[in-house]
């Protein structure tokens, strides 16, 4: 592994827990669909079991293709190990599950994606497993006795606010806190956590690692010690394994990571940017635009400024689902990170569950449109959303306004 640190980025995410197949020289990983793994003998049968030899024994505790996808991950995020998982809730709920008992408490750094907060409100505190949600600048004075973990997302859905790693992570510095970092809208390729002291990583490995819309998947990152502890209880336990054939399509999607990101990239910033003081618009939430309250810890912390970004249209509901209703390009639907754009409308969908009072603290208003721009070509983006703002405008202004040529 440590020869094959000394790449770059993408050289990596091609070649690293990918080789000729030790059995028949395949290039390709070969799909291994299969649930169980000879001994070969009676006594390797037992020194497996003991762990005094190495090897598969029944893929819900691991699977060659598995483990290559894992492997790649942990050379991209940077850490000594990764396992995967059949979805980005089976890792996050694993995590959980293994590592807090009743009587814990973790702090979160909202908003936090909604199943993220179903699982904590629904499974873990009936369990006696306290949340409670804080900001970042009540960080380290939030942390009480019973804090054994810091859990947050950078940047955040939908409203693309970006939390201090840095700051996170020293406030939990030298005490016996787990700190845990969802990189889902990041991805390693413009932000590794784990290089500003965070300790573990998940991902939905369904959004832009997998990248094509076809498999849904978790993956977790971070020292190996921890990483077998959940590969033992929150994997082999618990059992949301990840498939042999999904575990393809992943090792498939993560060698173009880093020009489809670039991609994504490009064409979010030029989106964010066309779309400025258009009628329409009330606000721009990308953390690329000079105005994002983050920008500049947005600089710091992520290579470039990602594929998602957030309007605020001026009319409430009806404007934006006028708005969406006329995108040609961008499909509504849930879900990121493809190379299809994508739009949805979170008040009405994704986060119609949060709480009144918590989707105006998070500053999810009913005019709020989210955006996964895809790799389409960015100019014809750029024209679908542009035609979708006009038709809002015309028949959103006030006849009297137009005759009156104003606007
Ligand atoms: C989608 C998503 C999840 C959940 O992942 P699934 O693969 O859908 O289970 C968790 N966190 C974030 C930030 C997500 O976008």
């Amino acid at each position: 592994m440590s020869s094959e640190r000394r790449h770059r980025f993408a050289t990596r995410a091609v070649h690293d827990g990918q080789g000729p197949d030790p059995g028949t020289g395949a290039h390709a990983t070969p799909i291994y669909q299969t649930s169980t793994f000879s001994y070969g003998s009676h006594a390797r049968g037992a020194a497996l079991f003991s762990g005094d030899a190495e090897g598969y024994l029944y893929s819900r505790i691991g699977n060659p293709t598995t483990r290559a996808f894992e492997t790649k991950i942990a050379s991209l995020e940077g850490t000594e190990d990764a396992v995967a998982f059949a979805s980005g809730m089976g890792a996050i709920s694993a995590l959980m599950l293994s590592l807090l008992r009743p009587g814990d408490e973790i702090l979160t750094l909202g908003p936090l994606y909604g199943g993220t907060d179903g699982l904590l409100r629904d499974v873990l505190a009936p369990y006696g497993i306290r949340r409670r949600d804080v900001d970042d600048t009540d960080l380290p004075g939030a942390i009480s006795p019973a804090t054994r973990m810091i859990y947050l997302e950078t940047p955040t859905n939908p409203t693309l606010t970006i939390h201090d790693l840095d700051l996170v992570a020293a406030s939990a510095r030298g005490k016996d806190i787990l700190t845990v970092a969802d990189n889902t809208f990041a991805t390693p390729y413009l932000t590794r956590p784990v290089e500003h002291g965070i300790d573990v990583v998940v991902h939905s490995a369904t959004k832009y690692l997998g990248g094509h819309g076809d498999v849904v998947a978790g993956v977790i990152a971070g020292p190996a010690e921890l990483v077998t502890e959940l590969r033992s209880h929150g994997l082999r336990h618990v059992g949301a394994v990840l498939g042999a054939f999904e575990s393809f399509l992943l090792l498939r999607g993560v060698k173009t990571l880093p020009i489809r990101m670039e991609r994504h990239c490009d064409n979010a910033e030029a989106l964010a940017r066309g779309v400025l003081g258009h009628p329409a618009v009330a606000a721009v939430h990308y953390p690329g635009l000079p105005q994002h309250p983050q920008h500049a810890l947005a600089g710091r912390q992520m290579a470039r400024f990602g594929g998602m970004l957030a309007l605020e249209l001026h009319g409430g509901a009806p404007a934006a689902a006028r708005f969406l209703d006329r995108l040609t390009l961008f499909t509504q639907a849930v879900s990121l990170g493809d190379v299809e754009s994508l739009a949805t409308h979170p008040a009405s969908t994704t986060h119609q569950l949060l709480e009144p009072e918590a989707r105006n603290r998070h500053s999810i208003s009913d005019g709020l449109v989210r955006l996964s721009v895809g790799i389409e070509d960015g100019a014809d983006l750029l024209d679908d959303v542009l035609r979708a703002l006009d038709a809002v405008r015309a028949s959103d202004a006030p006849a009297t306004t137009l005759a009156s040529g104003t606007s």
